[in-house]
This record gives structure tokens, sequence and C-alpha cells, in this order.
């Protein structure tokens, strides 16, 4: 199976930088202030979050389209790290960790169970890596500046998973409802509304043409089929009821 190329959210590449003052001694965390906290950045961001676990890590470090870890490493550092650490310095150091052996498919392995776990109302457990520590910036709360609390990881590949990990969490504080697991296929997908069931046109496609068989019965369903052989301009979707 060809994996589709990793695009990075156009609106992750013209995220505003967060002021001096927040950013002077933030580490390791999600970077946002109020004018990238909207709902639609978190939906772009939970979408690359989900298009990541879905990543081949060996054909993406295989090199054969450069471009694919290079997405991958300036996405992460958009989401995940805050302004100060420099985009593509943080970017060319996440290069390097996921040349580490396994580093790649560690983060892409605990972004499915995150998912997983989110998709089906379960609880997701997550033990803090050593070295880690929570910073609390009272000076810029009192400034009214955000994030005022931070989530500090090592520079190591499993303080790498953990700080992705953490930047979906928050992420997901407000549309983590909405991720769904489809009720046809395997895919777990972010939906646009409550009640969605299905991933893709695809799959509400196809769940209709099998509703429609088994409301017609066997015997009228065979009969239905080898009508549409016979018209063959006729597509059995459109059989179906609308
Ligand atoms: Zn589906």
């Amino acid at each position: 199976m060809t994996q589709k190329k990793l695009k990075m959210p156009n609106r992750l590449k013209s995220f505003k930088r967060v002021d001096d003052q927040t950013a002077d001694s933030m580490k390791h965390s999600w970077r946002r202030d109020r004018e990238v906290s909207s709902t639609r950045w978190r939906r772009q961001g939970i979408a690359f979050l989900l298009e990541v676990s879905e990543l081949d890590a060996d054909e993406v470090l295989s090199g054969k389209r450069p471009g694919d870890l290079l997405n991958l490493c300036a996405g992460l550092s958009n989401l995940c790290w805050p302004a100060d650490a420099g985009e593509k310095e943080k970017a060319s150091e996440l290069a390097q960790l996921f040349r580490k052996p396994g580093a790649l498919a560690k983060l892409i392995g605990e972004l499915q169970r995150l998912f997983a776990h989110i998709a089906d109302g379960k609880e997701f457990d997550f033990d803090l890596v050593d070295g880690s520590g929570f910073i609390f910036k009272a000076g810029a709360l009192k400034a009214g500046h955000r994030p005022f609390m931070y989530l500090s990881s090592p520079d190591t590949k499993e303080g790498l998973v953990q700080a992705v990990v953490h930047g979906a969490l928050i992420l997901l504080d407000e549309e983590g409802a909405m991720v769904q697991r489809c009720r046809r296929c395997p895919n777990i997908f972010l939906a646009n509304r409550e009640n969605q069931e299905y991933c893709s046109r695809k799959c509400v496609n196809a769940a209709n043409f099998e509703r429609y068989k088994k409301n017609l019965g066997p015997k009228a369903s065979q009969q239905a089929r080898r009508r549409n052989e016979g018209m063959s301009s006729r597509s059995p979707r459109k059989a179906g009821p609308a």
C-alpha cells in the first residue's frame, strides 16, 4: 500500500509567535497564545497527529521522499515545542532523534495507542519520563499570557515521545470527543459533527448498500444484482435508498 504524502497543515506554517516574555524560558511543551487557541487550530493539529499515527516509520526514514521527515519534524516542532526553541533548530534536532533506532516507531505506536483509547472512550495512562518536570510561570499568568504552565521533557527519544503525547493531550482537551472509530472499517478519524459514524463517503455508501441488501433479503438481493449486471449503466449505489 502506498502511503499518502504527509503534509503540514497550512495554518501551522503561519503561526504567530508567542511574545518574547512568554517565550523566554519555555522548555519542551506546547505553544499557544490567544491567536492560535482556536478550535480550527486544534482540529488541524489533531488531524496532523492522526496522520502521523498512520505513518510507516521505515518508509519515512528510508528517505525515498525526503519531504516526509522534514514535514513531520516541522509539524511536530510547531505543535509541541515553544517558539524560543527555534523552529529550524528544533526540527533538525528532532530529525536526529528520529534516526535513533526505534524512536519514530515508538512515537507512532504511542500515538496509535492514544487515539485508539480516545476513540473507544477508554482511560489513557502515561508514565512520566525520568528527568521531567513542571514549570508554572506565575508572572506570565498575571500578565495574562498563555500558556503559563509547561511540561519539561528530557532530550531523549522517550522525552520526545512524551512531549508529543503531551502536546496531543492539550489539543484534545476540547476536540477529543470528536475522535471516533469508523463503524465500518478500522479507521480512526476526526468527526466533523457529533454522531458521525463513518470515516468517509466511501464507508457511508458501502454501509447504505449493505443495509439496502439486508432489507431486501437474500433472494431479492440476488435478483437485484442480476438486474444490475444486466444494466451496466446503473451503479449499485444509486439503487440504494436515498
Ligand atoms: Zn471507514
